[in-house]
């Protein structure tokens, strides 16, 4: 059958079981069997063998499962670029885009030349910055080393080892000041911000395959956002930024958590859904 035919027939078989998969995902599962993007799967003129249709049918089935695509395929395209991820890392989010968006042109407008981001994971934040402004240098911090293995291999991929330090350590290490040791003029952050009694709620696609440590702000999400406020306090020059993505309902908290380290708001960013996703704070 044709790869065109082929993922036609899955797409109906699909609607009746499960409306979470969408067409894309499908397309998206069958190109990674066939080594191709997901733009050409229509248009390969080859028939489908069994073999490659056995192997799609064991990746539809982990999506089935709950897993995501990206987790399956191992890769995720986010803003500009493609990242590697892995169950160690949380999967690169889209309403996260208009975060680095934002912040690469501050970095570009205020010649902004050395960064520090807490929380790396992937690396989609720190690595975007890095591969749009050349003349960019960066520092980023994660607790996981296993997150920091994507990270390395992302910033390999996207040609920044060269301009970017990864710190394996815990904001709330007693001596993490003395770790980093720099001053910056722009730190940024998408911590960890999900209630603890929430994460239960979630969609198994994030409680299942997002690490935990990624997700769990502690008892009201915020626990993150009182250390990091605190460090960049220090960490930042007079003038210096602190970027953060928020989740649902934090942004009036996160402002008095910022203003009691005297870190004035100067703009709040929408995402994909018009939720309040980012803000920008100013030392
Ligand atoms: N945006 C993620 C979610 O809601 C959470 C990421 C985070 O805690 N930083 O699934």
């Amino acid at each position: 059958m044709l790869c065109k035919d082929f993922l036609d027939s899955q797409i109906i078989a699909l609607r009746k079981i499960s409306s979470d998969i969408s067409s894309l995902d499908l397309r998206m599962l069958l190109a990674h069997v066939l080594g191709v993007e997901s733009s050409e799967v229509y248009f390969l003129k080859s028939e489908l063998t069994d073999t490659q249709i056995k192997q799609f049918n064991v990746l539809l089935q982990k999506r089935i499962n709950h897993c995501p695509t990206d987790k399956i395929i191992g890769h995720k395209g986010f803003y500009k670029y493609e990242f590697i991820v892995n169950e160690n890392v949380l999967s690169p989010r889209p309403d996260t885009e208009i975060m680095v968006e934002e912040t690469s042109s501050i970095i570009a407008r205020e010649n902004i030349d050395n960064i520090l981001e807490f929380g790396v994971g992937s690396g989609c934040i720190i690595l975007s910055l890095l591969a749009d402004n050349p003349n960019l240098t960066a520092t980023g911090i994660d607790i996981s080393n296993e997150a920091l293995a994507v990270s390395r291999a992302n910033a390999a991929s996207l040609g920044v080892t060269q301009r970017v330090k990864f710190i394996n350590a815990s904001w709330f290490d007693s001596d993490i000041e003395a770790k980093i040791n720099e001053r910056y003029n722009l730190i940024i952050s998408n911590p960890p911000y999900i209630p603890s009694a929430e994460i239960e709620t979630l969609d198994e696609e994030v409680k299942c395959f997002d690490p935990k440590i990624a997700l769990d702000g502690g008892n009201d999400g915020l626990r993150d956002y009182r250390q990091i406020a605190k460090l960049s306090a220090r960490l930042l020059n007079d003038g210096g930024f602190l970027i953060f993505e928020i989740g649902e309902m934090q942004k009036d908290d996160v402002i008095n958590i910022a203003a009691e380290q005297k870190l004035s708001l100067v703009d709040v960013l929408h995402d994909l859904s018009g939720t309040e996703r980012c803000i920008i704070l100013k030392k």
